[in-house]
Protein backbone atom coordinates (compact mmCIF):
# COMPACT_ATOMS: atom_id res chain seq x y z
CA UNK A 1 0.00 0.00 0.00
CA UNK A 2 1.57 3.64 -0.88
CA UNK A 3 2.24 5.32 1.91
CA UNK A 4 2.40 8.70 0.60
CA UNK A 5 -1.36 10.22 0.28
CA UNK A 6 -0.28 13.49 1.98
CA UNK A 7 -1.60 17.30 1.45
CA UNK A 8 1.21 19.12 1.29
CA UNK A 9 0.48 22.66 4.21
CA UNK A 10 1.50 24.87 0.68
CA UNK A 11 -1.46 23.56 -0.54
CA UNK A 12 -3.99 24.62 2.14
CA UNK A 13 -3.02 27.81 1.89
CA UNK A 14 -4.04 28.26 -1.55
CA UNK A 15 -6.70 25.37 -2.23
CA UNK A 16 -10.35 25.17 -0.16
CA UNK A 17 -10.39 22.03 1.79
CA UNK A 18 -12.42 23.18 4.42
CA UNK A 19 -14.71 19.84 5.68
CA UNK A 20 -11.87 17.87 4.50
CA UNK A 21 -10.61 14.74 6.09
CA UNK A 22 -6.35 14.86 5.02
CA UNK A 23 -3.52 13.44 6.25
CA UNK A 24 -0.57 15.84 7.06
CA UNK A 25 2.96 14.96 7.43
CA UNK A 26 5.59 16.93 8.87
CA UNK A 27 7.86 18.03 11.85
CA UNK A 28 6.42 19.53 15.03
CA UNK A 29 7.91 22.95 15.61
CA UNK A 30 6.00 23.68 18.52
CA UNK A 31 3.70 22.51 21.21
CA UNK A 32 1.16 24.07 23.51
CA UNK A 33 -1.44 22.65 25.51
CA UNK A 34 -3.98 23.14 28.26
CA UNK A 35 -6.07 20.85 30.13
CA UNK A 36 -8.55 20.83 27.34
CA UNK A 37 -6.55 20.50 24.10
CA UNK A 38 -2.98 20.71 22.56
CA UNK A 39 -2.00 22.58 19.74
CA UNK A 40 0.90 21.54 17.46
CA UNK A 41 2.38 23.87 14.72
CA UNK A 42 3.61 21.34 12.21
CA UNK A 43 5.92 22.24 9.42
CA UNK A 44 6.73 20.16 6.30
CA UNK A 45 9.17 21.99 4.12
CA UNK A 46 6.43 23.28 1.38
CA UNK A 47 5.85 26.35 2.38
CA UNK A 48 7.42 28.74 5.78
CA UNK A 49 3.96 28.33 7.21
CA UNK A 50 3.17 25.80 9.93
CA UNK A 51 -0.03 24.95 9.66
CA UNK A 52 -2.24 24.24 13.49
CA UNK A 53 -2.92 21.03 14.33
CA UNK A 54 -5.75 20.58 16.96
CA UNK A 55 -5.54 17.71 19.05
CA UNK A 56 -8.23 16.91 21.74
CA UNK A 57 -7.13 14.51 24.80
CA UNK A 58 -10.45 12.81 24.63
CA UNK A 59 -9.55 12.04 20.73
CA UNK A 60 -5.55 11.52 21.42
CA UNK A 61 -3.95 9.40 23.45
CA UNK A 62 -1.71 11.69 26.09
CA UNK A 63 0.88 8.85 26.08
CA UNK A 64 1.28 9.75 22.13
CA UNK A 65 0.41 13.64 22.83
CA UNK A 66 3.82 13.56 25.02
CA UNK A 67 5.91 12.27 21.92
CA UNK A 68 5.01 15.24 19.64
CA UNK A 69 8.15 17.29 21.13
CA UNK A 70 10.07 19.65 19.07
CA UNK A 71 11.81 18.35 16.18
CA UNK A 72 9.38 14.87 16.22
CA UNK A 73 7.82 13.48 13.07
CA UNK A 74 4.60 13.08 12.86
CA UNK A 75 1.54 11.66 10.42
CA UNK A 76 -1.37 12.89 11.35
CA UNK A 77 -5.04 12.65 9.99
CA UNK A 78 -7.59 14.91 10.55
CA UNK A 79 -10.64 17.15 9.11
CA UNK A 80 -10.05 20.66 7.78
CA UNK A 81 -11.89 23.76 10.03
CA UNK A 82 -12.09 27.12 9.64
CA UNK A 83 -10.33 28.20 12.57
CA UNK A 84 -11.40 30.01 15.35
CA UNK A 85 -8.44 31.59 16.49
CA UNK A 86 -6.54 34.58 15.14
CA UNK A 87 -3.45 34.27 13.14
CA UNK A 88 -4.72 31.23 10.59
CA UNK A 89 -7.96 30.86 8.60
CA UNK A 90 -8.07 27.07 8.93
CA UNK A 91 -6.48 24.17 10.77
CA UNK A 92 -7.05 20.65 11.35
CA UNK A 93 -9.01 18.77 13.65
CA UNK A 94 -6.60 15.48 14.36
CA UNK A 95 -8.37 12.28 14.77
CA UNK A 96 -5.26 9.83 14.77
CA UNK A 97 -1.84 10.79 15.25
CA UNK A 98 1.26 8.46 14.39
CA UNK A 99 4.82 9.52 15.53
CA UNK A 100 6.60 8.39 12.62
CA UNK A 101 9.74 9.35 14.22
CA UNK A 102 10.51 10.77 18.04
CA UNK A 103 13.32 13.93 19.27
CA UNK A 104 14.15 13.65 22.43
CA UNK A 105 13.69 16.85 23.79
CA UNK A 106 16.84 16.25 25.85
CA UNK A 107 19.04 16.07 22.99
CA UNK A 108 17.58 17.77 20.15
CA UNK A 109 20.04 20.21 19.25
CA UNK A 110 17.17 22.97 17.68
CA UNK A 111 15.09 24.00 20.61
CA UNK A 112 11.80 26.57 19.15
CA UNK A 113 14.36 29.67 20.09
CA UNK A 114 17.18 31.83 17.99
CA UNK A 115 19.95 29.97 17.41
CA UNK A 116 23.08 31.75 15.61
CA UNK A 117 24.30 30.74 12.04
CA UNK A 118 27.57 30.13 13.41
CA UNK A 119 25.78 27.19 15.60
CA UNK A 120 23.44 26.18 12.49
CA UNK A 121 26.19 25.73 10.59
CA UNK A 122 27.68 23.11 12.89
CA UNK A 123 24.52 21.39 12.95
CA UNK A 124 24.26 21.73 8.83
CA UNK A 125 22.19 18.20 9.00
CA UNK A 126 19.50 19.93 10.66
CA UNK A 127 19.21 23.49 9.73
CA UNK A 128 16.99 22.87 6.87
CA UNK A 129 14.59 22.42 9.20
CA UNK A 130 14.50 26.10 10.83
CA UNK A 131 12.74 28.97 9.13
CA UNK A 132 15.58 30.98 8.17
CA UNK A 133 17.46 28.22 5.95
CA UNK A 134 13.85 26.91 4.53
CA UNK A 135 13.58 29.94 3.00
CA UNK A 136 16.93 29.90 1.66
CA UNK A 137 17.06 26.77 -0.15
CA UNK A 138 13.27 27.28 -1.41
CA UNK A 139 14.56 30.75 -2.80
CA UNK A 140 18.19 29.06 -4.40
CA UNK A 141 15.62 26.73 -5.75
CA UNK A 142 13.43 28.99 -7.50
CA UNK A 143 16.74 30.68 -8.84
CA UNK A 144 17.92 27.40 -10.06
CA UNK A 145 14.92 26.65 -11.77
CA UNK A 146 14.65 30.45 -13.03
CA UNK A 147 18.18 30.37 -14.31
CA UNK A 148 17.01 27.31 -16.64
CA UNK A 149 13.90 28.57 -17.27
CA UNK A 150 15.71 32.02 -18.39
CA UNK A 151 18.06 30.39 -21.15
CA UNK A 152 15.68 27.73 -22.56
CA UNK A 153 13.03 30.30 -23.38
CA UNK A 154 15.95 32.24 -25.52
CA UNK A 155 17.18 29.08 -27.16
CA UNK A 156 20.27 28.50 -25.42
CA UNK A 157 20.97 24.54 -24.73
CA UNK A 158 22.46 23.30 -21.70
CA UNK A 159 26.18 21.99 -21.87
CA UNK A 160 27.56 19.81 -19.56
CA UNK A 161 31.20 20.16 -19.31
CA UNK A 162 33.31 18.27 -17.56
CA UNK A 163 34.35 18.33 -14.15
CA UNK A 164 37.53 16.30 -14.51
CA UNK A 165 40.15 18.50 -16.67
CA UNK A 166 43.95 18.58 -17.61
CA UNK A 167 43.43 22.00 -18.14
CA UNK A 168 44.71 24.62 -15.73
CA UNK A 169 45.59 26.87 -18.05
CA UNK A 170 42.77 29.68 -17.51
CA UNK A 171 44.66 30.30 -14.26
CA UNK A 172 41.57 31.14 -12.38
CA UNK A 173 42.74 29.47 -9.30
CA UNK A 174 44.32 27.10 -7.33
CA UNK A 175 43.31 23.91 -8.21
CA UNK A 176 42.88 20.27 -6.40
CA UNK A 177 44.27 17.44 -8.04
CA UNK A 178 42.84 14.46 -9.40
CA UNK A 179 44.76 11.02 -9.24
CA UNK A 180 44.68 7.55 -8.32
CA UNK A 181 48.63 7.40 -7.81
CA UNK A 182 49.28 6.03 -4.46
CA UNK A 183 50.62 9.31 -2.42
CA UNK A 184 52.60 7.40 0.10
CA UNK A 185 54.34 5.53 -2.89
CA UNK A 186 54.17 7.12 -6.16
CA UNK A 187 55.75 6.55 -9.47
CA UNK A 188 58.53 8.66 -10.42
CA UNK A 189 60.51 9.56 -13.80
CA UNK A 190 63.92 9.29 -14.53
CA UNK A 191 64.02 13.36 -12.80
CA UNK A 192 62.81 12.15 -9.61
CA UNK A 193 59.06 14.10 -10.39
CA UNK A 194 55.56 11.79 -10.40
CA UNK A 195 55.17 10.22 -13.24
CA UNK A 196 51.61 11.03 -14.32
CA UNK A 197 52.53 8.37 -17.36
CA UNK A 198 51.49 5.71 -14.39
CA UNK A 199 47.87 8.02 -13.59
CA UNK A 200 44.76 6.91 -14.28
CA UNK A 201 44.34 9.43 -16.96
CA UNK A 202 48.11 9.01 -18.27
CA UNK A 203 48.42 13.09 -17.66
CA UNK A 204 47.88 15.34 -14.99
CA UNK A 205 44.47 15.97 -14.10
CA UNK A 206 42.34 18.54 -11.31
CA UNK A 207 38.93 19.50 -10.64
CA UNK A 208 37.50 22.12 -12.92
CA UNK A 209 37.75 25.87 -12.08
CA UNK A 210 35.78 26.90 -15.14
CA UNK A 211 33.53 25.37 -17.99
CA UNK A 212 33.93 28.56 -20.26
CA UNK A 213 37.20 27.13 -22.37
CA UNK A 214 34.82 24.25 -22.99
CA UNK A 215 31.69 26.11 -23.27
CA UNK A 216 33.09 27.98 -26.15
CA UNK A 217 33.67 24.92 -28.40
CA UNK A 218 30.40 24.01 -27.89
CA UNK A 219 29.31 28.05 -28.67
CA UNK A 220 30.73 27.43 -31.89
CA UNK A 221 28.60 24.65 -33.08
CA UNK A 222 25.44 25.19 -31.04
CA UNK A 223 25.33 29.02 -30.95
CA UNK A 224 24.49 29.85 -27.77
CA UNK A 225 25.06 27.67 -24.86
CA UNK A 226 25.32 27.79 -21.42
CA UNK A 227 26.60 25.25 -18.15
CA UNK A 228 25.43 25.34 -14.96
CA UNK A 229 27.48 22.93 -12.63
CA UNK A 230 29.48 23.16 -9.92
CA UNK A 231 33.35 24.28 -10.05
CA UNK A 232 36.11 23.85 -7.82
CA UNK A 233 39.10 26.10 -6.26
CA UNK A 234 41.92 25.64 -3.63
CA UNK A 235 41.94 29.01 -2.73
CA UNK A 236 43.17 29.62 0.66
CA UNK A 237 40.82 32.60 1.19
CA UNK A 238 38.36 32.53 4.23
CA UNK A 239 35.73 34.97 3.17
CA UNK A 240 32.03 35.51 3.23
CA UNK A 241 32.03 35.54 -0.44
CA UNK A 242 34.58 32.45 -1.55
CA UNK A 243 34.04 28.50 -0.96
CA UNK A 244 36.31 26.01 -2.60
CA UNK A 245 33.32 24.40 -4.56
CA UNK A 246 30.57 26.76 -5.50
CA UNK A 247 28.17 26.43 -9.10
CA UNK A 248 28.77 28.77 -11.46
CA UNK A 249 26.14 29.67 -14.37
CA UNK A 250 28.18 30.01 -17.62
CA UNK A 251 26.91 31.52 -20.70
CA UNK A 252 28.74 31.41 -23.91
CA UNK A 253 27.54 32.89 -27.18
CA UNK A 254 28.84 32.78 -30.83
CA UNK A 255 28.10 36.57 -32.50
CA UNK A 256 28.30 38.49 -29.62
CA UNK A 257 30.16 41.25 -29.36
CA UNK A 258 30.75 42.82 -25.80
CA UNK A 259 27.75 45.08 -25.62
CA UNK A 260 25.34 42.03 -26.82
CA UNK A 261 26.70 40.65 -23.51
CA UNK A 262 26.58 43.09 -20.90
CA UNK A 263 23.05 43.82 -22.81
CA UNK A 264 22.70 39.97 -22.05
CA UNK A 265 24.09 39.95 -18.63
CA UNK A 266 21.90 42.41 -17.19
CA UNK A 267 18.37 41.24 -18.59
CA UNK A 268 19.66 38.09 -17.28
CA UNK A 269 20.06 39.22 -13.54
CA UNK A 270 16.80 40.91 -13.63
CA UNK A 271 15.27 38.17 -15.06
CA UNK A 272 16.15 35.90 -12.10
CA UNK A 273 15.71 38.21 -9.52
CA UNK A 274 12.27 39.54 -10.41
CA UNK A 275 11.23 35.85 -10.74
CA UNK A 276 11.81 34.80 -6.87
CA UNK A 277 10.41 38.35 -6.07
CA UNK A 278 7.33 36.81 -7.56
CA UNK A 279 7.62 33.44 -6.96
CA UNK A 280 8.72 33.16 -3.17
CA UNK A 281 6.74 36.14 -1.54
CA UNK A 282 6.49 34.45 1.99
CA UNK A 283 10.11 33.65 2.10
CA UNK A 284 11.72 36.76 1.05
CA UNK A 285 8.95 38.81 3.01
CA UNK A 286 10.42 36.53 6.36
CA UNK A 287 13.88 37.01 4.70
CA UNK A 288 13.76 40.64 4.58
CA UNK A 289 12.39 40.97 8.26
CA UNK A 290 15.48 39.04 8.93
CA UNK A 291 17.99 40.79 7.63
CA UNK A 292 16.15 44.17 9.14
CA UNK A 293 16.60 42.47 12.37
CA UNK A 294 20.35 41.80 11.33
CA UNK A 295 20.74 45.32 10.44
CA UNK A 296 19.98 47.07 14.28
CA UNK A 297 23.61 44.90 15.17
CA UNK A 298 25.20 46.87 12.28
CA UNK A 299 27.74 50.15 13.42
CA UNK A 300 25.73 53.08 11.33
CA UNK A 301 27.83 53.89 8.50
CA UNK A 302 27.62 50.02 7.44
CA UNK A 303 23.81 49.68 7.60
CA UNK A 304 22.07 49.73 3.77
CA UNK A 305 19.96 52.05 3.22
CA UNK A 306 17.55 49.67 1.21
CA UNK A 307 15.63 47.04 3.20
CA UNK A 308 16.05 43.88 1.44
CA UNK A 309 12.72 43.73 -1.09
CA UNK A 310 13.43 47.40 -1.72
CA UNK A 311 17.39 46.32 -2.85
CA UNK A 312 15.84 43.96 -5.35
CA UNK A 313 13.38 45.69 -6.54
CA UNK A 314 15.60 48.39 -7.29
CA UNK A 315 17.92 46.01 -9.28
CA UNK A 316 14.97 45.06 -11.24
CA UNK A 317 13.86 48.80 -12.09
CA UNK A 318 16.65 50.67 -12.71
CA UNK A 319 19.62 50.60 -15.40
CA UNK A 320 22.86 49.03 -14.49
CA UNK A 321 25.60 52.00 -14.44
CA UNK A 322 28.65 50.98 -17.19
CA UNK A 323 31.89 52.22 -17.39
CA UNK A 324 35.51 51.62 -17.99
CA UNK A 325 38.39 50.90 -15.57
CA UNK A 326 39.88 53.94 -16.57
CA UNK A 327 36.98 56.12 -15.48
CA UNK A 328 36.37 53.66 -12.23
CA UNK A 329 40.25 54.51 -11.72
CA UNK A 330 39.41 58.22 -11.91
CA UNK A 331 36.90 58.25 -9.76
CA UNK A 332 38.60 56.17 -6.81
CA UNK A 333 42.12 58.31 -7.21
CA UNK A 334 39.63 61.55 -6.95
CA UNK A 335 37.39 60.24 -4.21
CA UNK A 336 37.31 61.77 -0.69
CA UNK A 337 37.56 57.98 0.63
CA UNK A 338 41.35 57.89 -1.45
CA UNK A 339 42.11 61.20 -0.16
CA UNK A 340 41.76 60.24 3.57
CA UNK A 341 43.59 57.50 2.88
CA UNK A 342 40.84 55.39 4.03
CA UNK A 343 41.08 52.47 1.80
CA UNK A 344 43.15 49.72 2.59
CA UNK A 345 44.83 49.24 -0.87
CA UNK A 346 45.56 53.28 -1.97
CA UNK A 347 44.63 53.54 -6.02
CA UNK A 348 47.19 55.17 -6.64
CA UNK A 349 47.63 54.80 -10.68
CA UNK A 350 46.03 52.85 -13.47
CA UNK A 351 46.98 49.05 -14.34
CA UNK A 352 46.28 48.06 -10.44
CA UNK A 353 43.77 45.46 -9.57
CA UNK A 354 40.29 46.45 -7.62
CA UNK A 355 40.26 45.28 -3.90
CA UNK A 356 36.99 44.29 -3.10
CA UNK A 357 36.59 47.45 -1.26
CA UNK A 358 36.96 49.83 -4.47
CA UNK A 359 34.46 47.79 -6.47
CA UNK A 360 32.47 48.30 -2.74
CA UNK A 361 32.89 51.84 -2.81
CA UNK A 362 32.09 52.33 -6.60
CA UNK A 363 28.95 50.64 -5.79
CA UNK A 364 27.49 51.51 -2.48
CA UNK A 365 28.98 54.56 -2.06
CA UNK A 366 29.45 56.28 -5.58
CA UNK A 367 27.07 55.18 -8.18
CA UNK A 368 24.17 53.43 -5.85
CA UNK A 369 23.26 50.62 -8.11
CA UNK A 370 24.84 47.89 -9.49
CA UNK A 371 27.73 48.50 -12.16
CA UNK A 372 29.12 46.90 -15.24
CA UNK A 373 32.87 47.70 -15.04
CA UNK A 374 34.35 47.13 -18.63
CA UNK A 375 37.72 47.41 -20.49
CA UNK A 376 40.33 46.51 -17.73
CA UNK A 377 44.12 46.74 -18.68
CA UNK A 378 45.04 43.34 -20.12
CA UNK A 379 48.11 42.92 -17.44
CA UNK A 380 45.71 41.73 -14.93
CA UNK A 381 42.96 39.82 -16.77
CA UNK A 382 43.10 36.22 -18.54
CA UNK A 383 44.17 35.64 -21.76
CA UNK A 384 41.65 34.58 -23.69
CA UNK A 385 40.10 37.64 -23.71
CA UNK A 386 39.70 40.20 -26.32
CA UNK A 387 42.83 42.63 -27.05
CA UNK A 388 41.17 46.42 -27.67
CA UNK A 389 42.92 48.64 -30.30
CA UNK A 390 44.10 50.67 -28.15
CA UNK A 391 47.14 48.05 -27.11
CA UNK A 392 46.44 48.26 -23.41
CA UNK A 393 42.91 46.80 -22.52
CA UNK A 394 41.07 43.54 -23.25
CA UNK A 395 37.13 43.76 -23.77
CA UNK A 396 36.51 42.68 -20.29
CA UNK A 397 33.39 43.14 -17.77
CA UNK A 398 32.56 42.82 -14.56
CA UNK A 399 29.60 43.48 -12.79
CA UNK A 400 30.11 44.44 -9.52
CA UNK A 401 26.45 44.07 -6.92
CA UNK A 402 25.60 46.06 -3.41
CA UNK A 403 26.78 44.20 -0.43
CA UNK A 404 28.12 41.55 -2.62
CA UNK A 405 30.96 42.95 -5.09
CA UNK A 406 31.91 40.98 -7.65
CA UNK A 407 29.35 38.78 -8.82
CA UNK A 408 29.74 38.32 -12.31
CA UNK A 409 33.11 38.30 -14.97
CA UNK A 410 32.85 37.95 -18.25
CA UNK A 411 33.88 39.06 -21.93
CA UNK A 412 33.97 38.58 -25.38
CA UNK A 413 37.14 36.21 -26.24
CA UNK A 414 39.79 36.60 -28.57
CA UNK A 415 38.86 34.99 -32.01
CA UNK A 416 41.75 35.80 -34.26
CA UNK A 417 44.39 33.14 -34.12
CA UNK A 418 47.61 35.30 -34.19
CA UNK A 419 46.23 37.68 -31.15
CA UNK A 420 45.38 34.88 -29.14
CA UNK A 421 48.38 32.90 -29.33
CA UNK A 422 50.66 35.30 -29.10
CA UNK A 423 49.40 36.56 -26.11
CA UNK A 424 49.33 33.04 -24.65
CA UNK A 425 52.83 32.69 -25.71
CA UNK A 426 53.55 36.05 -23.25
CA UNK A 427 51.47 34.63 -20.67
CA UNK A 428 53.51 31.43 -20.69
CA UNK A 429 50.36 29.18 -21.67
CA UNK A 430 51.40 26.53 -23.53
CA UNK A 431 49.76 26.49 -26.95
CA UNK A 432 50.60 22.91 -27.88
CA UNK A 433 48.17 21.50 -25.39
CA UNK A 434 45.57 23.75 -25.86
CA UNK A 435 45.21 22.59 -30.15
CA UNK A 436 41.68 21.83 -29.68
CA UNK A 437 40.78 25.40 -28.03
CA UNK A 438 43.22 27.08 -30.85
CA UNK A 439 41.48 25.12 -32.76
CA UNK A 440 37.90 27.43 -32.99
CA UNK A 441 40.45 29.81 -34.49
CA UNK A 442 41.56 27.79 -36.98
CA UNK A 443 38.47 27.13 -38.77
CA UNK A 444 35.60 29.16 -38.49
CA UNK A 445 36.19 31.79 -35.95
CA UNK A 446 33.97 34.21 -35.32
CA UNK A 447 33.19 37.35 -32.30
CA UNK A 448 31.87 35.47 -29.65
CA UNK A 449 31.23 36.35 -25.91
CA UNK A 450 30.37 34.85 -22.53
CA UNK A 451 30.34 35.72 -18.69
CA UNK A 452 30.58 33.53 -15.25
CA UNK A 453 27.87 34.08 -12.74
CA UNK A 454 28.66 32.76 -9.39
CA UNK A 455 25.28 31.04 -8.12
CA UNK A 456 25.68 31.30 -4.52
CA UNK A 457 26.47 35.28 -5.04
CA UNK A 458 23.65 35.36 -6.46
CA UNK A 459 21.66 33.71 -3.84
CA UNK A 460 23.43 35.60 -1.24
CA UNK A 461 22.35 38.55 -2.73
CA UNK A 462 18.70 37.72 -3.20
CA UNK A 463 17.87 36.25 0.24
CA UNK A 464 20.40 38.65 2.00
CA UNK A 465 22.32 36.59 3.58
CA UNK A 466 25.94 37.64 4.59
CA UNK A 467 28.42 34.76 4.32
CA UNK A 468 28.63 32.37 1.68
CA UNK A 469 28.43 29.52 3.76
CA UNK A 470 24.72 30.18 4.74
CA UNK A 471 23.15 29.90 1.13
CA UNK A 472 24.83 26.39 0.01
CA UNK A 473 23.67 23.24 1.86
CA UNK A 474 26.75 21.92 3.16
CA UNK A 475 29.42 23.86 2.30
CA UNK A 476 33.35 23.57 1.55
CA UNK A 477 35.77 25.79 2.95
CA UNK A 478 39.68 25.63 4.03
CA UNK A 479 39.53 22.64 7.01
CA UNK A 480 35.41 21.99 6.63
CA UNK A 481 34.21 19.45 4.69
CA UNK A 482 31.59 17.84 6.74
CA UNK A 483 28.46 16.54 5.84
P1 LIG B 1 36.89 37.13 -6.95
O1 LIG B 1 37.78 38.22 -7.40
O2 LIG B 1 35.69 37.57 -6.20
O3 LIG B 1 37.64 36.00 -6.29
P2 LIG B 1 37.19 35.94 -9.53
O4 LIG B 1 37.76 37.07 -10.30
O5 LIG B 1 38.11 34.87 -9.04
O6 LIG B 1 36.31 36.49 -8.30
P3 LIG B 1 35.97 34.61 -11.81
O7 LIG B 1 37.15 33.72 -11.98
O8 LIG B 1 35.72 35.66 -12.83
O9 LIG B 1 35.98 35.28 -10.36
O10 LIG B 1 34.66 33.71 -11.62
C1 LIG B 1 33.38 34.11 -12.08
C2 LIG B 1 32.41 34.29 -10.92
O11 LIG B 1 32.42 33.18 -10.03
C3 LIG B 1 32.74 35.46 -10.01
O12 LIG B 1 32.22 36.65 -10.55
C4 LIG B 1 32.03 35.10 -8.72
O13 LIG B 1 30.64 35.40 -8.80
C5 LIG B 1 32.16 33.60 -8.69
N1 LIG B 1 33.25 33.12 -7.84
C6 LIG B 1 34.58 33.16 -8.09
N2 LIG B 1 35.27 32.55 -7.12
C7 LIG B 1 34.36 32.09 -6.23
C8 LIG B 1 34.45 31.34 -5.02
N3 LIG B 1 35.62 30.93 -4.55
N4 LIG B 1 33.30 31.03 -4.37
C9 LIG B 1 32.11 31.42 -4.86
N5 LIG B 1 31.95 32.12 -6.00
C10 LIG B 1 33.06 32.45 -6.68
MN1 LIG C 1 38.98 34.66 -7.12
Amino acid sequence: MAFNKRVKIQELFTQDYVGKEIVLMGWVRTKRSNKNVSFIALNDGSTIKNYQIVADPNQIDEELLKKATTGACLKIKGTVVASQGAGQSTELVASHIEVLGEADAEKYPLQPKKHSLEFLREIAHLRMRTNTFGAVFRVRHALAFAVHKYFNDKGFFYIHTPIITASDAEGAGETFKVTTLDLKNPPLTEDGSINYKEDFFERETNLTVSGQLEGELAAMGLGEIYTFGPTFRAENSNTARHLAEFWMIEPEMAFYDAEDNQNLAEDFLKYVINYALENCQDDLEFLDKRAAEEETSKKADQRSELGLLERLKFVVNNDFERLTYTEAIDILKNSNHNKKKKFQYLVESWGVDLQSEHERYLVEKHFKKPVILTDYPKEIKAFYMRQNDDGKTVAAMDILFPGIGEIVGGSQREERLEKLTQRMEEMHIPTEEMWWYLDTRRFGATPHAGFGLGFERLVQFVTGMGNIRDVIAFPRTPGHAEF
